[in-house]
């Protein structure tokens, strides 16, 4: 299969191969990555960028204008972060920071942007433009993204955004192919914290109480209901109540109890409907028990939502590569991802690149300790992000919102 970028990328192999493995060995959780910013600093300071660090925090930009005429600014993204999870893979680059892994991949992603922008920066006469690369940091569930674009990572450091284009290597999908879809592809996302109140007493004596293990017990129930019997069959939502604390003893009547939990839905409708009935039903259920619930919801992360061009484009970039029958068009996970935030202000495509290896063993989950990737994915990933960047300069993938 002939790429107009894979030789260029093929040739950065060992080197992608060597970050990736120290970045691993070093993992740093969000907003703490100070470490890795600062190779990211330097490497792209080397390869000619202008670099503006501490955005975001710990986040850093690098700028390419290209040596042909152009207006339009293409951005890149890559997330940095790790997290808090003992890494069980007994492999020579294991994680040398005791309960901090690169359980994700974002360390894949830095040597993938640190590859993109060492070949774009050897192309750099022919580009018709300004690449614009966003190495961003706390992404798992810390609003790195929202960080970096409050501090003008969009429209006030370098030239304003046309379209942005971002990747997550998927230890689900195998090696050699990637995923994507037009529309909504990743979950919009939010936490919530629901209060019981009751009245405390003795375990003897439970007329005397309200109980609020029992409130508590009725509230998860019911809140089953709201996917089974009020969301439109047709559609995707999930309520999970992930934990519940009450009580201190067998005999006592707990007063309060307190859940936490998380809502996911692809449409504006349906998060609506969410963020209307956990309260509804949480505090309705609790006063039929004599009780009362406080109910709290976040902010949370919008569904990521690709647009239509720069899907078709991504989507003809990665078929270069790995022929037609290995991209799929239809890819939808209810996992959430910030760079929707990004999506939400630039029309843009986020896709997810092949990374497992049944025979060898590389098939963990995300987020689980032994979670690993095939690392021939790290070339494959820069070739096709720098054909996706190029031929978005070049205007192709049409229509544009073109800046100023
Ligand atoms: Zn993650
Ligand atoms: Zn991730």
């Amino acid at each position: 299969m002939s790429h107009p970028f894979l030789a260029d990328a093929e040739a950065l192999t060992e080197e992608l191969i060597a970050i990736r493995r120290d970045l691993h060995m070093h993992p740093e959780l969000g907003f703490e990555e100070v470490r890795t910013a600062g190779i990211v600093a330097d490497r792209l300071n080397s390869l000619g960028y202008e670099v503006v660090a501490g955005v975001g925090k710990t986040g850093v930009v690098g700028l390419l204008q290209g040596g042909q005429p152009g207006e339009r600014t293409v951005l890149l993204r890559f997330d940095m972060d790790a997290l808090p999870i003992d890494e069980a893979n007994d492999v020579p680059y294991r994680s040398q920071t005791r309960g901090v892994m690169h359980a994700c991949g974002h360390d894949a992603h830095v040597a993938i942007g640190l590859g993109v922008a060492n070949v774009l920066a050897k192309h750099r006469d022919q580009l018709p433009g300004t690449i614009k690369l966003m190495f961003q940091p706390a992404e798992e569930g810390l609003g790195g993204a929202l960080a970096m674009i409050a501090d003008g990572v969009l429209d006030r450091i370098g030239p304003p955004v046309d379209r942005a284009l971002g990747l997550h290597v998927s230890s689900q999908h195998p090696l050699g192919t990637a995923a994507m879809r037009i529309g909504p592809m990743m979950a919009a996302g939010a936490r919530f914290t629901i209060t019981v109140h009751g009245k405390g007493g003795h375990g003897a004596r439970p007329n005397e109480t309200v109980d609020a293990v029992v409130v508590a017990a009725q509230i998860v129930n019911m809140l089953q209901t709201i996917i089974s019997r009020n969301l439109d069959p047709e559609d995707i939502g999930v309520v999970s109540v992930g934990s519940i604390h009450a009580g201190d003893a067998g005999n006592v009547i707990a007063e309060t109890a307190t859940m936490h939990g998380t809502i996911r839905s692809f449409t504006e409708e349906t998060k609506e409907l969410l963020r209307r009935r956990v309260p509804e039903v949480a505090q309705m259920t609790a006063v039929a028990l004599g009780a009362t619930a406080d109910v709290e919801i976040n902010e949370g992360i919008n569904a990521t939502v690709n647009a239509e061009a720069p899907t078709l484009l991504m989507a003809d970039a990665a078929r270069a590569l790995f022929g037609a029958e290995n991209v799929s068009m239809d890819y939808r996970t209810t996992g959430g991802e910030d760079f929707s935030a990004v999506l939400a202000q630039v029309p843009g495509n986020f896709f997810f690149l092949g990374a497992r290896n049944d025979e060898a063993g590389i098939n963990a989950p995300h987020h689980n300790p032994r979670f690993d990737i095939d690392e021939r994915c790290l070339p494959q990933g820069v070739a096709i992000l720098c054909d996706g960047a190029v031929r978005s300069l070049k205007g192709e993938g049409k229509p544009w919102i073109l800046s100023g």
